[in-house]
């Protein structure tokens, strides 16, 4: 066992009990959110596999007599077995935090984004539009980019009206490249701000909503974001709804 500095100087003795209480509290909240995320992977685990397990039993019990059920069945077991297999990467992604492999590379943001959009557009009922001058260059993980990309887009299309319009914008200035995505939806409450790009975490309306989600999806953006020294947060759309940034360092041609 290591021996611990002993000091009779009582403000010593206090400034290193201090310190000590101080590391103690760390690392029970690191402790504390530890436990919390095995518990709400769990949790949020558990609901598909009830349901796989529901439609087993079901087609156990009754295909003899009802054939026609096992269509319907195996498409929901598929469903929610893919589902959960979404989950599940997630959750990996989430638990590697700063460990995942980035391979950066340098290439034209502006013709990227442009792709994504298209790529994602056909998944959607909003029109998508994308603005951007055509050459901004950036040295990062293309697929971190693309994740990042995908989770803006994707929030956008699930918290805002079929027929709106979803508006991708990138500008650059002094070496700073800004990726908007622009939503006319729900928006966000100013003390939700920060909140919604912790793990597992879904403002209240969407909880209780038919929306699905799991509160992931900006967590791992953050994350993708802090691996290329890019920064991601959330200001109001006016009239209506949110946009979100993602704020990075730009390079030369
Ligand atoms: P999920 O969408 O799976 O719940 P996210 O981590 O992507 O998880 O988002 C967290 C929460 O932030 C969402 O549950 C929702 O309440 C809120 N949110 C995210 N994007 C938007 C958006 N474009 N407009 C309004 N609310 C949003």
């Amino acid at each position: 066992v290591k021996q611990l500095p002993v000091s009779k100087n009582p403000i010593e003795v206090r400034q290193l009990s201090q310190s000590f209480n101080r590391l103690l509290n760390r690392l029970n909240q690191k402790i504390e959110n530890e436990q919390q995320f095995v518990s709400d992977a769990s949790h949020e685990l558990r609901t598909p596999v009830a349901a796989i397990r529901g439609h087993v039993t079901l087609l156990k019990r009754r295909w003899h007599e009802h054939p026609e059920i096992i269509d319907d069945s195996l498409s929901y077991i598929d469903e929610e077995s893919l589902r959960m297999k979404g989950l599940i990467e997630n959750l990996l992604t989430i638990s590697r935090g700063n460990h995942l492999e980035v391979n950066k590379e340098k290439f034209n943001l502006t013709e990227f984004t442009d792709k994504v959009v298209s790529e994602i557009q056909p998944a959607l009922s909003q029109k998508i539009t994308f603005n951007g001058k055509s050459e901004i260059f950036v040295r990062a993980d293309k697929m971190s980019l693309y994740k990042i990309i995908i989770v803006f887009i994707e929030n956008a299309g699930k918290y805002s009206p079929q027929d709106s319009e979803i508006k991708v914008k990138i500008s650059s200035e002094n070496h700073q490249v800004e990726l908007q995505v622009a939503d006319e939806g729900v928006g966000i409450p100013e003390e939700e701000k920060i909140n919604i790009f912790e793990r597992f975490y879904r403002i209240d309306k969407s909880r209780s909503s038919e929306i699905p989600g799991t509160g992931l999806g900006l967590a791992i953006a953050k994350q993708y974001a802090q691996l290329n020294h890019a920064e991601v947060f959330v200001t109001n759309n006016t009239p209506k709804g949110s946009i979100f940034h993602l704020l990075m360092e730009s390079i030369e041609n």
